[in-house]
C-alpha cells in the first residue's frame, strides 16, 4: 500500500477564529454600524486616527458578536468581512 504523502505531513495550526475584520483604514466613522448593531458590540476607537483622518470603528467583545452581519450591510465603505459563526460539533 503506498503512503499518502499529505497525510503524513505536519500540518500548520489554525489563527485563532475572529467573527469579522474591519479594514481599518476604509473606516469613515459614521456609526451606522454601530447602530446597526444589535448586540451593541461596535465602537468608535476615539484613541486612534485613521489615513482618511476619522477614529475607526472597532469590535468591542467578539464573544458576543452572532456574525449577523446587519453592520456589514448598511456600512456604505464595505470595511467588515463577516465569517461564519463556529458550529458544535
Ligand atoms: S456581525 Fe452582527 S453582532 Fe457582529 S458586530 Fe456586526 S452587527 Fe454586531
Ligand atoms: S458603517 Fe462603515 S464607514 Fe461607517 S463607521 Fe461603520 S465601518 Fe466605518
Amino acid at each position: 500500500m503506498a503512503i499518502d504523502p499529505l497525510a503524513t505531513r505536519a500540518r500548520a495550526p489554525l489563527p485563532p477564529w475572529t467573527p469579522l475584520v474591519i479594514a481599518e483604514d476604509k473606516c469613515k466613522g459614521c456609526e451606522l454600524c454601530v447602530a446597526a448593531c444589535p448586540k451593541a458590540v461596535l465602537a468608535l476607537d476615539e484613541g486612534v486616527v485613521n489615513r482618511l483622518g476619522y477614529h475607526p470603528v472597532r469590535l468591542t467583545d467578539a464573544s458576543r458578536c452572532t456574525s449577523c452581519a446587519f453592520c456589514a450591510r448598511v456600512c456604505p465603505d464595505v470595511v467588515f468581512t463577516i465569517y461564519a459563526p463556529l458550529r458544535e460539533v
